[in-house]
């Protein structure tokens, strides 16, 4: 009896269904919104700011006072205050907003919670020795052309070493060999356009601030790798460089950066929702 009714149940279901399937097939998107619960509903722009590092992971050391995280952070507050005054239909969370240490899961998973609709992480770039670059660079998640981009993965990723049972919780993932690497291929291809024309309208905002266009690249950051939503890392500039560590601490240069992003973000929801 029970059985039978669960059979009348399933089968009152399957027009719904069916007719749900169907509309799915004729508009994706339509499909997308009900098993998302939606964004025709209304549901306010979510964009997620991770400051990189932070706490006891300073990052990037700069030879002076330069604090990769200190940087990350001024400049991640000030794109939300951006946002938040000038465009009133976006939800801005936070991944951190003070000095503290956040494991990279936890960064994407405060991202996936939210559903969010933008995830842009804030980083600031190293060179070792003596080697001297200024500007500004944006990557996506990707192996395309990844040799050349392993280095800066592979230190941005090596924060995962000061958490606790990093192996056991990013399924045996080795920050510093290269193999790890390949099982990025092709993962987030459905929002690799989108993330790719997001890095491209920062750089362009960047440019047009007067930084060196240090160009869109592809790499494997975990960060990005969990987070289920359009994304990007921005690397602000090169804080071993004096004059880059100089700009990157001073008010001018947090609040251009800061600027640059705000309106690349903006052109970004204006142009492809
Ligand atoms: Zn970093």
């Amino acid at each position: 009896m029970r059985r039978k009714m669960k059979q009348i149940r399933a089968h009152r279901q399957f027009p719904v269904i069916a007719a749900l399937l169907l509309a799915g097939l004729l508009c994706p998107a339509l499909l997308g919104a009900v098993s998302k619960g939606g964004p025709a509903a209304n549901k306010p722009f979510t964009l997620v700011l991770d400051a990189g590092h932070g706490g006891k992971d300073p990052g990037a050391l700069g030879h002076g006072k330069g604090r990769e995280k200190n940087i990350n952070l001024a400049v991640a507050l000030a794109v939300g205050r951006l946002i938040t005054q000038n465009l009133k239909d976006v939800k801005v969370v936070y991944t951190r907003k003070t000095d503290v240490f956040v494991e990279l899961d936890e960064r994407a998973a405060i991202a996936n919670r939210a559903k969010a609709d933008l995830f842009v992480s804030i980083h600031t770039n190293a060179l070792p020795g003596k080697k001297q670059l200024t500007g500004s660079e944006t990557y996506t998640l990707g192996m395309h052309r990844a040799a050349d981009n392993l280095a800066v993965a592979k230190r941005e990723n090596s924060v995962i070493s000061l958490e606790k049972d990093y192996q056991t919780r990013y399924e045996g993932f080795d920050p510093k060999s290269s193999e790890s690497y390949i099982i990025f291929e092709f993962l987030q291809d459905k929002n690799m356009e989108k993330s790719v024309r997001l890095a491209q309208l920062v750089q362009k905002q960047f440019s047009a601030a007067g930084r060196p266009d240090k160009g869109v690249h592809q790499a494997g950051f975990l960060v990005l790798r969990a987070t289920s939503m359009p994304s990007c890392l921005i690397e602000l500039g090169y804080v071993t460089t004096a004059s880059e560590e100089r700009y990157l601490t001073s008010d001018r240069g947090v609040s251009q950066l800061a600027d640059a992003i705000y309106k690349a973000i903006k052109k970004y929801k204006e142009t492809c929702k």
